[in-house]
């Protein structure tokens, strides 16, 4: 498919589009999908439509998305600044660049080769890799990938080298127009949003979960939200935490919705009910059973946490065991092989870790054992959870839950995320 698409809330461009800058998306994984490919392309497109419309507020101006092969082009009048920021937050593309669209012709495409080298640093190394989309094109790959490097080291002066070099030039040759681009930013890879159902993601106010649900929506699912506080004992803090964590996931994604739910109550009761060692475990059991009955409420197919094996001792093989004995639907967790440090790295890197580093009272600190148990059988906890009522409980607790749609509403801000200020719930 080639004609120009116009992206969703903005008009179709009449005639040709002019010859100007413009951002190169590469395909990650999602051109492997054989047959399915194009439901995956449209996805991809759709995902980035939605990326798009907050760019084009209050900024007059078009945008337009063209597909090639395994190459979306993406263009129009809004700043590229904020087109590249905002497709690299969008799931399934491995690289965005900026790129200048010329008319195909070896002379045009030499020019454009030739600038996109303008101010290197003397001894800065090049390569320069071309791909025909157009077949009649008169020169071969190899031929224009010479052509065009010895004129970029008549111009500039600068050294090849094929295997590193300090710059790529990349050069995508179409019928009508082609595609000179001398920079590559990392995109996000994996698959687009939606293509593989939904999930609802336990988040909590640490560094792990965000970055789990990061994990879940890299693999195409599409996520929900819930966090647990331990109201009406515990203070607002994490809720407002969990908040702005959804708000900053929530960039990657068509915004999904936060479900924030008091299980003060609940913990409370199975203090009361003889819990014991085993409060830490009762309270997990009580919340995957519960995010389970959200989570199929939502039509989502699985629960997503943040637990890595061994990283604390409610996270032992036989404890996550016994959650899973609770859960009703799949527990899917991403992060079950990472270390610590890894996770850390991953949350500055995707932008969580500046909001969880912040304090709270988490709800798994209120009425917590002094020593948890490693080890916990079905037996052990089947005494106490018989004198609760269980169904009834989790019915109250999503019956106040609050719901919101974390950061549907706002502009993301441009390039490096920032967490905005922390919104109440209300
Ligand atoms: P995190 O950094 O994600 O808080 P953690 O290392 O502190 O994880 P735990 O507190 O044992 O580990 O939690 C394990 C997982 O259980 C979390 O990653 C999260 O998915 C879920 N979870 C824990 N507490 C809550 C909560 N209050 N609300 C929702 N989910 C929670
Ligand atoms: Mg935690």
């Amino acid at each position: 498919m080639n004609a120009a698409v116009p992206a969703q809330g903005v008009p179709d461009l009449a005639g040709p589009v002019p010859i100007g800058p413009c951002v190169l998306l590469k395909h990650g994984e999602v051109f492997l999908k054989g047959r399915n490919r194009h439901l995956f392309v449209e996805r991809l497109h759709d995902n980035l439509r939605g990326a798009l419309r907050g760019a084009l507020r209050g900024v007059p101006g078009s945008v337009w998305i063209k597909e090639m092969q395994n190459v979306t082009v993406l263009g129009g009048d809004a700043p590229q600044d904020e087109l590249i920021a905002r497709a690299r937050r969008v799931m399934g593309f491995v690289a965005v660049q900026p790129a200048l669209r010329v008319e195909t012709s070896e002379e045009a495409i030499v020019a454009a080769a030739v600038g996109a080298l303008d101010g290197a640093a003397p001894g800065t190394t090049f390569a320069v890799r071309a791909r025909r989309r157009h077949k009649p094109f008169p020169l071969t790959s190899t031929q224009l990938e010479r052509l065009v490097g010895a004129r970029i080291q008549e111009a500039h002066g600068l050294p090849v080298d094929l295997t590193r070099p300090d710059i790529r030039v990349e050069v995508e040759i179409d019928r009508k127009e082609s595609y000179v681009s001398g920079l590559r930013h990392f995109g996000q890879g994996g698959l687009p949003v939606g293509t593989s159902g939904r999930a609802l993601v336990l988040l909590s106010g640490g560094y792990d979960s965000p970055v789990a649900a990061h994990r879940a929506m890299r693999r195409g699912l599409r996520c929900d939200f819930v966090h647990f506080t331990g109201a009406p004992y515990t203070n607002a803090a994490s809720a407002f935490k969990a908040y702005a964590l959804a708000r900053e996931l929530n960039r990657y994604q068509p915004p999904g919705k936060l479900h924030i739910v008091a299980l003060g109550h609940a913990q409370k009761q199975l203090a009361v009910a003889g819990a014991g060692r085993f409060q830490v475990v009762g309270q997990r059991r009580l919340m995957v059973r519960a995010a389970s009955v959200l989570a199929r409420r939502l039509r989502a197919q699985a629960v997503v946490t943040g637990d890595a094996l061994g990283q604390v001792a409610s996270q032992t093989l036989s404890n996550m065991a016994l959650v899973d004995e609770a859960a009703t639907l799949p527990v899917l967790r991403p992060l079950i092989g990472w270390e610590k440090q890894e996770i850390i790295d991953e949350a500055r890197r995707i932008g969580t870790a500046e909001i969880s580093v912040l304090p709270d009272e988490d709800c798994c600190q209120l009425l917590a054992p002094r020593q948890v148990s490693l080890r916990t059988k079905l037996e052990d906890v089947a005494g106490f959870e018989k004198r609760l009522d269980a169904d009834e409980l989790i019915e109250e607790m999503l019956a106040s839950a609050q719901v919101t749609r974390p950061g549907a509403d706002e502009a993301a801000p441009a390039v490096t995320p920032a967490p905005g200020p922390v919104r109440t719930t209300g």
